[in-house]
């Protein structure tokens, strides 16, 4: 085969749509024609170009390896512009691949992402029955040390004209501490609360705390009472400011003689 005849099989060698034989002679010719070597680089260019003028997502080192070398066993070395052209046209493919994967991987995060809120809900409402359970078992504990305390006393508190069905029962400890509870405690009025007193020989009665009935109209607390108060006369129930007050000022609901 000429020069001649050779300069016009060129362009289609460079784009690899020669026969594998016409590709040979062409080849061998190509060896020791420094004219036809050039054509032929700038051939194959332009078939690179061509192929890389279509948008091509970058696949990642390790996938573009992957396919280098495969491209590589089905081409011989030599035919860089057939080589690039192959690598174009794989990215394409790969792209594509790739973009449906990253809409694949999105929804996946989107998932987790709703999955990771839901785990930290739970976990938060785990916390919070925790809490709550924590608080449960220390008023447990205080409550049983208070009702096994040597020095304990008993008085149970009858309703007043103000709430004539209330009840109420107080153990008391000067050591520990009092358990209180009450029912049928009619609902505080807005900006009230209950305050419960220990009456002694001394002439203003000491605060035990404030108590707050439950939609039940039920209350069991257990306060710290101080350690060295008299010996108590009587425990009341009033019904204070929001706050507590320290001295009693409003109608008594609940009194029990010791
Ligand atoms: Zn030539």
């Amino acid at each position: 085969m000429t020069h001649e005849q050779l300069r016009t099989s060129i362009d289609a060698w460079a784009l690899g749509a020669l026969p594998e034989a016409e590709a040979r002679q062409v080849e061998a010719h190509l060896a020791e024609c420094p004219e036809c070597q050039a054509d032929a680089q700038t051939a194959g260019a332009v078939a690179v170009g061509l192929a890389g003028s279509a948008p091509a997502q970058a696949p990642s080192p390790s996938v573009r390896a992957t396919l280098m070398s495969a491209v590589a066993v089905r081409t011989r070395p030599s035919l860089a512009a057939r080589t690039g052209w192959l690598v174009a046209a794989a990215s394409l493919v790969l792209s594509g691949y790739l973009t449906w994967d990253g809409l694949r991987l999105r929804d996946q995060v989107a998932t987790l992402s709703t999955r990771l809120a839901e785990a930290q809900a739970l976990n938060a409402a785990a916390e919070t029955r925790v809490t709550t359970l924590q608080h449960a078992a220390e008023r447990g504990a205080s409550a049983m040390a208070v009702l096994t305390a040597p020095d304990l006393a008993q008085i149970d508190l009858a309703g007043q004209p103000e709430a004539p069905d209330a009840r109420a029962r107080a153990f008391w400890s000067r050591e520990r501490g009092m358990v209180f509870s009450a029912s049928k405690l009619p609902p505080p009025p807005p900006g009230k609360t209950y305050q419960v007193w220990v009456v002694t020989a001394d002439p203003v009665p000491i605060s035990a705390g404030l108590i707050e009935p439950d939609s039940q109209g039920l209350v069991d607390v257990v306060f710290a009472t101080p350690p060295d108060i008299p010996q108590p006369k009587a425990v009341a129930v009033t019904l204070e400011p929001a706050g507590g007050v320290p001295a009693p000022t409003g109608a008594k609901y609940l009194v029990g003689l010791v």
